[in-house]
């Protein structure tokens, strides 16, 4: 690989990975162009990485492959108000994503997710501090530290999360129900207990910080073409093609970065990877975002609420059921009485927003080259956790395209795991 350069990278997606990857690939020096449906500077982008909760957390190693809620789960879905929902049209498309989340649903399986969660998750803060220094933040990125509170229902779960973190060396401050609401005096003490993450950040507008990542980008010399992208083949071992509908686009490689929606290309190449989404919700309270101070998640109940510019985003839930099912009008409402519950004084909500999370069945993304096509590189399924990790996402997936070595063991994150 000595003197090995990359002559050209199609990305197609334009949300947090593919803008990231964008970066930095031009600032080695190679021709970069991004596709995406909608301009990430216009009002029509509404992705993920648009719409999410702006946590920066680099403290939430442990995901949902977990036995100890494995027994709710058939409690929680048959439950018209709760954390978790499902979409029963979609339940027969779903049946390979359920098979690999049962096998991955155990200990081990767990504690490996949570392992390689770290290994990148340890070094997402840095990565964006990296490009901060490029970018004008003013406004966009608070340190405040983000607040997780429970009620004492289900302490065994809480008391498996402290010390998987605690193992892994994650830094938390436990807190008492006084000291939450010391820190947050308008919340109402509907909860028992909770934890700091004291050097957490949060994004005051998501979409505002990837508008300035993209700029830079374009600035820098990057590309950015609007499509629907219909195929991806790699051709030749210098070739990879993009089609649009009445165009096509040629790169030595192409980087997959389309979210929830890379699974349309992933089997247009033969590779039979289970990612599917974890739909959620978000709604603006606006003008009402000093009520807190910093982000403060309901882990009972599945949502959270930040501070934002729209106002005070109130987000969250899980709903399986595909990207085209319409949404629902039940899980906004179970969103804005959440909301009320921790926070009565909130008046009327504002634009409600559905969006996917790109998940795959063991809760670790896909990152690195497609199994047959050594010029495709994934880089996608961040779950719940994409925001975070778009900075070093693009660092790792700018190294493998233009092939650097790294310290990393970037193994568990290929999509051998499924093949
Ligand atoms: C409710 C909610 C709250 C969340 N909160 C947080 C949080 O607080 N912290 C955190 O770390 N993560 C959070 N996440 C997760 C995070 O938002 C996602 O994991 C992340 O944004 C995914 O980024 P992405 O770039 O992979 O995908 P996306 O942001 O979805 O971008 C993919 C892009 O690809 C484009 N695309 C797809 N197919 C095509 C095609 N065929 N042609 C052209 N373009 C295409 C789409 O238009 C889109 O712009 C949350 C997610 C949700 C839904």
């Amino acid at each position: 690989m000595e003197n090995y350069k990359c002559k050209s990278v199609g990305i197609i997606g334009s949300g947090i990975q593919g803008v990231c990857t964008g970066l930095h690939l031009i600032k080695k020096g190679i021709p970069v162009t991004i596709f995406d449906r909608h301009d990430p500077l216009s009002n029509e982008f509404k992705a993920a990485s648009y719409g999410n909760a702006g946590h920066f957390s680099p403290y939430a190693v442990l995901q949902f492959n977990r036995p100890d809620i494995l027994y709710d789960v058939p409690k929680m879905l048959f439950s018209s108000f709760g954390p978790l929902a499902l979409k029963w049209n979609y339940v027969p498309k779903m049946f390979n994503w359920f098979f690999y989340y049962l096998k991955n649903c155990n200990r081990k399986s767990m504690l490996h997710t949570a392992k390689y969660m770290h290994q990148i998750l340890d070094l997402s803060l840095d990565a964006y501090e990296e490009i901060f220094k490029e970018i004008d933040t003013t406004g966009l990125v608070e340190k405040k530290g983000i607040i997780y509170v429970w009620t004492n229902k289900n302490l065994k779960s809480r008391e498996l999360e402290i010390k998987i973190r605690n193992d892994l060396g994650v830094k938390q401050k436990l807190l008492s129900q006084k000291e939450i609401i010391e820190l947050e005096p308008n919340l109402q003490p509907v909860f028992d207990a909770g934890v700091i993450f004291d050097y957490a950040m949060h994004a005051r507008d998501p979409h505002g910080i990837l508008k300035e990542i993209f700029r830079l980008f374009i600035e820098r010399g990057g590309k950015f073409i609007q499509s629907n992208i219909q195929t991806l083949e790699q051709n030749s071992l210098e070739q990879t093609i993009i089609r649009a509908d009445n165009q096509e686009y040629k790169f030595e490689k192409t980087v997959v970065a389309s979210g929830a929606f890379s699974k349309k290309f992933t089997d247009q190449l033969g590779e039979n990877i289970p990612l599917d989404t974890e739909r959620g919700y978000h709604v603006h309270f606006k003008n009402q975002d000093n009520l807190i101070s910093r982000p403060v998640i309901f882990l009972d109940r599945g949502f959270g609420m930040t501070p934002m510019k729209q106002g005070l985003r109130a987000v969250g839930t899980v709903e399986l059921g595909g990207t085209d099912n319409p949404p629902s009008k039940k899980r906004i409402q179970y969103i804005i009485d959440c909301a009320k519950e921790l926070l009565p004084q909130l008046k009327k909500h504002e634009d409600e927003w559905l969006g996917f999370r790109p998940t795959l069945p063991d809760f670790l993304p896909v990152l690195g080259p497609s199994l047959k096509n050594k010029n495709i590189i994934y880089a996608f399924g961040h779950q719940h956790l994409g925001w975070t990790l778009g900075a070093i996402t693009g660092k790792i997936i700018s190294g493998v395209v233009a092939g650097e070595k790294t310290n990393l063991d970037l193994s568990p994150y290929s999509s051998k795991r499924f093949n």
